[in-house]
Parts: C-alpha cells; structure tokens; sequence
C-alpha cells in the first residue's frame, strides 16, 4: 500500500498505541474530577500531559485546553471570542481558501450581523499585503483568521509579514491561527510566532481521532463553547481525558523530533513527483514555494476521482479535495479562488506526505501513472 493522503489523516504511531495501552490501566482511570487518591493521580498525570504539551508549543500550561479536534477548537476559539468581546468591532477578516472548520464559524458570524471582509489572495492562495492593509485600515476589526499551511495546496502562510501589519495598523486585532497541517512539518513556537489562538489535531500527527488542542494566550478572554462542569478552567467542560491528550502528547514528541531531516526526505519525495509529473503533462497547482508535504496536482485527461479509483485498483491512496467536501462532489474553492480554471481544478488530485513515505514509494506511484495513462486513458 502506498498512503499519500496523510492531509486527511494519518496513521496512528507505535509509540501512540503503546501509550494507549498504558493509558487504559485502571490505576489512571478514574476521573481526574474524583476527590479520592485514585482521582488525585488522573489530575496529576492530565496536568503533567498538559504541562509537557504546552513546553513542546512554546507556550505556558494555562494556556493550552485539549479539545475533541481542530474542528472544535476553531468553533471555540472564532465564535467565543466574537461572543465575549462585543466591543472589540463588529469586523472579521479572512481569505476564501480557509478550511471548512474556519470557513462555517464565519458563515454563522455573519448571520449574527458580523461584517466578515475577506482578503483577495494571490496566485498561491496567500492573501496579498495590500488587501490586509486596506481592510485594516477601515477599522473595527476584532478578529483575524488564517490558517499556516493550507491542507490543499501546502501553501504557507507570511505569517510574519501578517502579524506585524496588524500589529501596525490594527494592534487590537485579535489573531486566530490553524495549525493544523504545520504542526510537526515545520517549526510552531507559539511563544514567537505572534497568534493570540490557534488549533491543532492530534490525528494529523499520528494521534487517534478525536483529540485536538486549543491555544488561548494568557489576557485573550473568550466564552466558552461547551458548558458543563466546569472541567479545563471552565473552558471546555467535559470529563478531562488523560488518555486522549496522552496520544496528543506521544504523538507531538515523535513529530517535533527530526524536523529539519524529515523536511529533507519529504522535499526529495516533492521534486522527484513534480519533476515527472510535470513531464509527462500534468499541472502542479502547489505553489512552488509550498511546504513539501502537499503536493496538488491536475492530471491531464482524468477527472480527480477517476484518477484516485485508478490509483485505488494499484493500493495507492489520495485525496481529491479535502476529505470533507470530497463526498459533496465539488471543485475544490481553494483552486477556483487561487484563479485555477475550473476545468483544470475538476482534475486536480491531492498528494500529502508523511515522515514515513519513501523515494521507493514515489517511484512505484509514476510507474503506476504510467500504467493508468495506458490502459485506461480514452484517446
Ligand atoms: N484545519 C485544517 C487546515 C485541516 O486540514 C483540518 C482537517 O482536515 C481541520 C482544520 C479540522 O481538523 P479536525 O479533523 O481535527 O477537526
């Protein structure tokens, strides 16, 4: 089997499974809420998970709430902090190639009567400096949200050029990054990298589904999105679970280990396919500059879900557009809004990889391209 659909989601680790395992003995299982001994030990060890994830972001424990996914800490984070800080302004900015998660909060935002005034972006789907400035230059912006690398494209975000001209123009602005598809591919210092929010999810770095992380900076008051108990400081009640953001912290040492050599490999896995790809007549939608671990290419002569039923038959998997409107049947929004012609994005096919994809791998994907362009391309 060959998984380049690491975008979607990723296999889950050795090591994530052992802890897994560990973390359903019933010596840790009692509810970290529980006055008894056994109830102390699960709020030290969540704590102590909380702690180690934090120091591994770069931020302080305070700061960080484990959430079922990034999902849910995008709809925490976008919608409590418009509702807790009416008078902040009544504007929100953004760009049309957000993912879904983002893209709804802001679609329910301004059914609420918010003014939502999204960037124009350039050809690589990174929003241009001069629509920041002028929307920030018209005032009332509360909030703003990008995402570091889109999960279609791998296009990555100025994010240093985004923070500093808010901070500029707009220093009450607040700013919401998604992490998603960065974390573990490229340094995430949240201690630096100037976002006042930002989400994560375990099961793109080889955690189980269902765990995510919402980053708060200490000062950012914002409403919370589940009520309850009052577990996590009252910001995400529900039964804290040890075990959850146990996998979320097993997974994020493995990932922050070897950055820089597994940005290596997977560039090499990049070039190689754009390299062949290219000459045997596909178009590569990624901008060049794009972070190696997504590669979206249009395949000339198939329509996206041809080519993956295709690569299926060979056990080679893929994406067309993210695997949450793929079953809509939609041409991707982020394409149309990068200017790619609808005819060229009908045919795109997403290619995302992880640590542990091969160059033996790769080669085996283009002979099995070349395989598929002969038997089953109607000339
Ligand atoms: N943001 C981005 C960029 C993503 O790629 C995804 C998942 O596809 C999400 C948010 C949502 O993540 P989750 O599945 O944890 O809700």
């Amino acid at each position: 089997m060959i998984y380049f659909d690491n975008s979607a989601t990723t296999f889950v680790s050795e090591k994530v499974r052992a802890k897994l395992m560990e973390l359903t003995e019933d010596s840790v299982s009692a509810n970290p809420g529980a006055l008894h001994k056994l109830g102390n030990k699960a709020i030290d060890l969540y704590e102590g998970i909380r702690k180690e994830t934090a120091e591994l972001l770069g931020a302080k424990p305070g700061e960080i709430f484990f959430t079922s996914c990034a999902t849910e800490s995008a709809n925490t984070a976008i919608k409590g902090y418009m509702s807790r800080n009416k008078r902040a302004g009544n504007a929100v900015i953004s760009t049309r190639t957000e993912h879904k998660a983002t893209l709804e909060c802001l679609e329910y935002l301004s059914k609420l009567g918010y003014e939502i005034r999204y960037l124009k972006v350039d050809k690589s789907g990174k929003p241009t400096m001069e629509s920041l400035e002028e929307e920030l230059t018209k005032g009332g912006v509360a909030l703003a949200c990008f995402t570091l690398v889109n999960n279609e494209t791998g296009s990555i975000l100025p994010i240093d050029d985004i923070t500093k001209s808010i901070k500029k123009i707009s220093p009450s602005t607040v700013i919401y990054l998604d992490c998603v598809q960065a974390l573990g591919k490229m340094p995430v210092n949240l201690s630096t990298i100037g976002a006042d929010m930002a989400s994560f999810s375990g099961h793109k770095i080889h955690s189980v589904k269902g765990n995510g992380v919402l980053f708060i900076k200490n000062g950012v008051k914002i409403d919370p999105f589940i009520l309850g108990g009052g577990q996590q400081e009252g910001m995400r009640s529900g039964t804290q679970s040890p075990l959850l953001a146990g996998a979320f912290l097993e997974a994020l040492k493995e990932v922050s280990a070897g950055i820089p050599e597994a940005y290596d490999k997977t560039t090499e896995i990049n070039s190689y396919l754009r390299k062949e790809l290219v000459a045997r007549g596909a178009q590569i939608l990624s901008p060049d500059d794009a972070l190696p671990y997504v590669l979206n290419v249009s395949f000339k002569g198939f329509e996206s879900e041809t080519m993956l039923h295709c690569l299926e038959i060979y056990d080679i998997y893929v994406s067309t557009v993210s695997a949450c409107s793929a079953k809509a049947k939609k041409v991707s929004y982020v394409l149309l809004e990068m200017g790619i012609d609808r005819k060229t994005a009908a045919n795109a096919v997403r290619l995302s990889f992880s640590r542990h994809n091969t160059m033996d791998e790769a080669k085996e994907f283009i002979s099995r391209v070349d395989e598929i362009y002969e038997q089953f391309l109607i000339k």
